[in-house]
């Protein structure tokens, strides 16, 4: 007579790591769900207080935020204020030359080629959601010093790729908007259980 057994489920190993990553940041990463601001749009940062010490303080415990989850981590490119409790339009995005602080971000131009690319949120870890975005936009936004910039760098290559993607992410959640939100099929989303899934994920052109 057969006996039957229990089969465990996979990735077991990943999972566990996966969820201890998430442990590590709890501290300082606000999720959907336990923060109203994260669906609320942002507020601009006033101009004339960049240079303050104030402002200069938050845009600080941004940076050291974001490389502090890269280090848990091993993963991350990008970080927007209000994930750590600060309702303001700012974000810091690992270029990886820099870290890049971009301030009160306007989006000036748009792409007509579209990729879809599985994308994950900090403050929706550990979901994967396969998100349609334009593959380059152009924007302005201030530095850290209170300068006025431009962002028209293409999509020539993966890097350029991905950075277009990251600034389009990290804008988003400046208007409240999160990238599950932008998943065209619910049943598209998936977890973040797969220790193949950072290996795997492509771009691909939608139109
Ligand atoms: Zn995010």
């Amino acid at each position: 007579m057969k006996t039957w057994k229990k089969k465990l489920a996979p990735n077991r190993r990943f999972k566990k790591q996966v969820a201890h990553h998430a442990a590590l940041v709890a501290d300082f990463i606000y999720q959907i769900g336990e923060y109203k601001d994260l669906r609320k749009r942002s507020i601009d940062v006033p101009l004339n207080k960049i240079n303050t010490k104030e402002y200069q303080a938050k845009f600080r415990y941004l940076k050291k935020c974001l490389i502090k989850y890269r280090k848990l981590t091993r993963v991350g490119r990008g970080i927007t204020a209000v994930q750590v409790g600060i309702p303001e339009k700012f974000s810091v995005i690992y270029t990886p030359e820099k870290y890049q602080i971009i301030i009160n971000p306007k989006i000036t131009k748009v792409s007509k080629k579209k990729y879809l690319y599985k994308e994950m949120c900090m403050s929706t870890h550990p979901i994967v959601a396969p998100t349609v975005r334009p593959s380059w936009i152009e924007f302005e936004y201030f530095d850290e010093k209170g300068n006025k910039n431009y962002w028209n760098t293409k999509d020539n290559t993966k890097l350029g790729k991905i950075l277009n993607r990251v600034f389009q992410h990290e804008i988003d959640h400046m208007d409240g908007i999160i990238n599950i939100d932008r998943v065209l099929n619910s049943r598209d989303l998936t977890l973040h259980s797969d220790p193949r899934y950072y290996k795997t994920t492509k771009f691909i052109l939608v139109s």
